[in-house]
């Protein structure tokens, strides 16, 4: 056996199990590991002392930024006085409490109650549960399918892993599983007709929607689920008039809607919600990242007063809801959750979301939006995606074997900026901690730009 007791680098690859990693690759060390040891504002430092200013937030999460004492302090004290205790049969903590008050002040009207998880995912499995056990106590047991949309990102459970609308999530799996289907992502860049406006691509997505609904039988649909901006799916705001045309259609078959905000809430658009921003009108909402910006783990489901009066009465009927993790509202979480929210007021955060974000689009816009390998420059807020073409005219995508993305985001990588390479198709995303300034805005786009030459210059 070797001695690895100095070696973290061998610990690593012989016994850690990483998410979304090449197994293979990684366990033969064909890819670098890189230790991340501490981080302050918008910069992360590895193990070798190598800085990184990061253009994602990890994954989209950190918004705040790294190194808030404010938050660290909070969750220390509250480890001193009170590290845990359950959230069932009525218990509760001081810190969960007032922080399902603090997120139902801020949510869009209409959302009344919170229930706290521990991941985007596991809120999106409670978001599934809840709008079958409503459409149970309503005495329609078979309306029970839920619409999500290609490309969309719910998850990576049995459950929301269906929900999820990219291949590189199903293939392997035997997903998605019933009763769970896909409908047109709002991808307005790749419309089926480029003649199509805006106003016109999101008519052709409702339709499409309604054609769903009317083939399974609306009697047996009973949600929607989206991203007011697809996220993973590769930041792709959808188009004018969208989520009202949309919303019409839902509201004629009676079919509740899922916002998942796990990317979008609490800021990422300038906004406290993108619900907010698109003026949608919700049942459930999915938080989760921004709600503590990924200090400690934390989710919710945000249930609105109308389905909350359906749900209470199934309690009378069929007394406590059976449902319900360990760490629900966890209150170290919560304490992070508290002191988080309070800083995104206290700094103005999402001023500096608007203004700066908006400086760091029209920037990457006029450094890359007309060069020859790039189809579109797009986003809201600090959310931003450029998308690479093999032929501008046509929007050809580039051979997969060419894998643009991860070269250009490696290129980057080199020149000391994180940005991620997209799962499907050949997009860079950005998403920087709310706290970015101009300065730091102009260095992303200067050396995306230089990473793009660069490697547009070995294929050409
Ligand atoms: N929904 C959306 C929109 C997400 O972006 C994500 C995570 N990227 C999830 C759900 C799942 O969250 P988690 O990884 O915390 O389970």
């Amino acid at each position: 056996m070797l001695d690895h007791s100095n070696d973290l680098t061998a610990f690593d690859r012989d016994h850690f199990f990483h998410p979304s990693t090449h197994m293979g690759m990684h366990a033969r060390g064909e890819t670098p590991t890189r230790v991340i040891t501490s981080a302050e504002g918008c910069t992360i430092v590895d193990r070798n002392g190598r800085e990184s200013l990061d253009a994602f937030a990890g994954l989209y999460c950190v918004n705040v930024g790294y190194g808030r004492k404010e938050i660290a302090e909070a969750i220390a004290e509250q480890a001193r006085k009170l590290p845990y205790y359950h959230a069932y049969v009525g218990h509760g903590s001081e810190p969960s409490i007032r922080l399902a008050k603090m997120i139902v002040d801020r949510a869009p009207a209409g959302m009344s109650r919170v229930y706290f998880g521990l991941s985007g995912s596991d809120a999106n499995e409670t978001n599934i549960k809840l709008v079958w056990y409503a459409n149970n106590i309503l005495g329609r047991p078979e309306k029970k399918k839920i619409i999500s949309r290609w490309r969309g990102y719910h998850g990576s459970g049995v459950m929301t892993g269906s929900l999820t609308g990219l291949k590189l999530f199903h293939n392997a799996f035997d997903l998605p599983r019933a009763p769970i289907l896909h409908t047109e992502a709002p991808y307005y860049f790749r419309r089926p007709d480029r003649s199509m406006s805006e106003e016109q691509f999101s008519q052709f997505c409702a339709d499409k929607l309604e054609e769903m609904i009317l083939a399974e039988g609306p009697e047996t649909v009973a949600a929607m689920i989206g991203e007011p901006v697809l996220g993973t799916g590769g930041i792709v705001p959808p188009p004018a008039g969208y989520w009202d045309k949309i919303e019409t259609v839902l509201a004629r078959y009676d079919v509740m809607l899922i916002a998942d905000e796990v990317v979008t809430g609490f800021g990422r658009l300038g906004t406290m919600f993108g619900s907010d921003h698109y003026g949608m009108k919700p049942d459930l909402i999915t938080i989760a990242k921004g709600l503590t910006s990924a200090y400690a783990p934390l989710s919710g489901t945000i249930v609105s007063e109308k389905l909350w009066n359906i749900l209470v009465r199934g309690s009378d009927e069929l007394g406590p809801i059976g449902h319900g993790w360990t760490y629900s509202a966890h209150p170290l979480c919560a304490a992070a959750g508290v002191a988080n929210l309070d800083l995104i007021d206290e700094l103005d955060l999402l001023g500096n979301v608007r203004e700066v974000g908006a400086h760091f689009r029209s920037s990457l816009e006029a450094a890359l939006g007309h060069h020859r390998y790039v189809g579109e420059v797009r986003g809201e807020g600090l959310l931003a995606a450029v998308e690479f073409v093999a032929d501008r005219d046509d929007r050809r995508f580039f051979e997969p074997s060419v894998k643009i993305g991860p070269r250009i985001s490696a290129a980057l990588l080199e020149r000391g900026v994180i940005a991620r390479a997209m799962p499907e198709g050949d997009i860079l995303g950005f998403a920087p901690p709310f706290c970015l300034t101009r300065k730091e805005a102009d260095t992303i786009v200067q050396k995306t730009a230089e990473a793009v030459a660069a490697v547009m210059a070995e294929i050409s």
